[in-house]
C-alpha cells in the first residue's frame, strides 16, 4: 500500500494510460535495483489495472485483448487434505463426486508439517517462537508414497492425483521421493526444490520422467529462463502479482510454448479475485495452458468482490463484461480492516529453520 500510495500514484501522474507496455518498462527500471517481491507487487496492481481499463476502453474482456480464447474454460484442480490417508481418500472421494478430475493430495498440511511428531525439543527447550511448526522431514517422506498408494487403491486409476512437496526437503531426497512416487503416475509433483538449489533440476531429470511444476516462489526472469529453455520443469508455476503483472505473465507463457513448458499460475486462497480473475484471463488466451489451482470464492468474498471467476465443475470461468470483470466495492471491504498475521515459520527438530 505504502508502495502504491507514495511512490506510484506519482510515477503515473501525466503518463498515457495507453500505453501499458511503456508504463511497465518504466516502473520496472524506475529504482534502478529492481525485482524486490513487494515492488514487483504493487508493480503488478498498475499493470492489472492498466488491462482493467484497456478492456472497459475497447468493451471487451481482457483474454480478448490477449489473443481470444483458445479453449472454452480454464481446467482447475483442488486440494484435498487429511490427517491420515483415510481422511485424504474421503476428501478425494469427495471432490470427485463435484467432479474433479485433478486432485492435489498433501498428508496434514505442507510436508506433512505438525501432522508428523508434535512435541519437538526445540519447542521444550523454548527456541523460536510458539507459533513455529516442527516438520520431520524423514517421517514425510516415508508417509506421501503409502498416501500415494491408498489413494490409488481406495480411487482408482482414473483421477489425476498431484503433490506439492513445499521444497522442505533435502534436494537429493526430493528426488529419491519422486522416483518412489513414479508407479503412481502423478499428473504433477510440484516445487521439489527451493530457489537456491536449482541446479539440482539437471540430477532430476536425469532421475525420473515424472512431470515437475516449479516456480511460485519466483520474483526475477534469472531465476527461471534458464531451467524454462533447458526444460528442467513441465509446468512454470509464478505467482503473478509476484513478477509484476500479466504483462510479464504473458512473456512468460509465450516463452514456455517454445520449450513446451505449460502455464500453472500460483492460485492459492489468498490470491484475491482480481488476481485470480489476471491468472484465468491468461489462461483461456495462451496455447500453452496446463491447469490452474481453482479456488471457490465464498458469498461473503462476493460481497466485496463483484463478478468474481466462476467454476462449474472443475472448470473455471471469467465473468464477460469489458474488463478483467471484478470490480471491488470498498465501502464493503473496510468492514474487513486487515489485520496483522503472526509469522510461520518451520524447523527441524533441533529447531533449525527450514527453506521453503
Ligand atoms: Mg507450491
Amino acid at each position: 500500500m505504502t508502495a502504491i500510495d507514495k511512490y506510484l500514484n506519482d510515477f503515473c501522474i501525466g503518463r498515457d494510460v495507453d500505453n501499458i507496455e511503456d508504463m511497465w518498462q518504466n516502473v520496472y527500471v524506475s529504482s534502478y535495483w529492481r525485482n524486490s517481491g513487494v515492488l514487483n507487487n504493487a508493480i503488478s496492481g498498475l499493470d492489472q489495472a492498466l488491462w482493467d481499463i484497456k478492456g472497459k476502453r475497447a468493451g471487451m474482456p481482457v483474454y480478448q485483448l490477449l489473443g481470444g480464447k483458445s479453449r472454452f474454460a480454464v481446467q482447475c484442480y483442488t486440494h484435498a487434505g487429511g490427517r491420515s490417508n483415510e481422511e485424504v481418500i474421503a476428501d478425494v472421494q469427495k471432490y470427485m463426486a463435484m467432479g474433479y478430475q485433478h486432485i492435489r493430495i498433501q498428508l496434514g498440511a505442507y510436508g506433512g508439517v505438525g501432522t508428523l511428531g508434535n512435541n519437538p525439543p526445540f519447542r521444550e527447550a523454548g527456541f523460536g517462537m510458539e507459533t513455529d511448526d516442527f516438520m520431520d522431514q524423514r517421517a514425510y517422506l516415508n508417509s506421501v508414497p503409502k498416501m500415494f498408494a491408498a489413494v490409488r487403491k481406495a480411487c482408482g486409476e482414473k483421477v489425476e492425483l498431484l503433490h506439492d512437496i513445499h521444497e522442505r526437503v533435502e534436494p537429493l531426497d526430493a528426488i529419491g521421493l519422486i522416483k518412489r512416487l513414479e508407479e503412481y503416475n502423478p499428473f504433477f509433483i510440484e516445487d521439489p526444490f527451493s530457489p537456491e538449489n536449482m541446479e539440482w533440476f539437471k540430477q532430476l531429470r536425469m532421475t525420473t520422467s515424472v512431470p515437475i511444476a516449479m516456480g511460485e516462489l519466483f520474483n526475477n526472469i534469472n531465476e527461471f529462463k534458464m531451467p524454462m529453455v533447458n526444460q528442467w520443469f513441465d509446468f512454470i508455476r509464478v505467482h503473478i502479482s509476484q513478477i509484476g503483472g500479466i504483462t510479464p505473465a504473458m512473456k512468460i507463457a509465450r516463452l514456455g510454448e517454445w520449450f513446451n513448458v505449460r502455464t500453472a499460475w500460483h492460485g492459492p486462497g489468498d490470491v484475491s479475485p482480481v488476481g485470480h480473475a489476471a491468472n484465468c484471463h491468461i489462461d483461456l488466451a495462451v496455447w500453452n495452458f496446463g491447469i490452474q489451482e481453482a479456488v471457490r470464492f465464498s458469498e461473503k468474498l462476493q460481497t466485496i468482490f463483484t463478478g468474481c471467476p466462476t467454476m462449474n465443475k472443475d472448470y473455471m470461468s471469467v465473468n464477460e463484461v469489458p474488463g478483467l470483470g471484478v470490480d471491488i466495492n470498498e465501502k464493503e471491504a473496510a468492514k474487513y480492516p486487515i489485520g496483522t498475521k503472526s509469522r510461520w515459520q518451520v524447523r527441524k527438530s533441533d529447531g533449525t529453520v527450514i527453506r521453503p
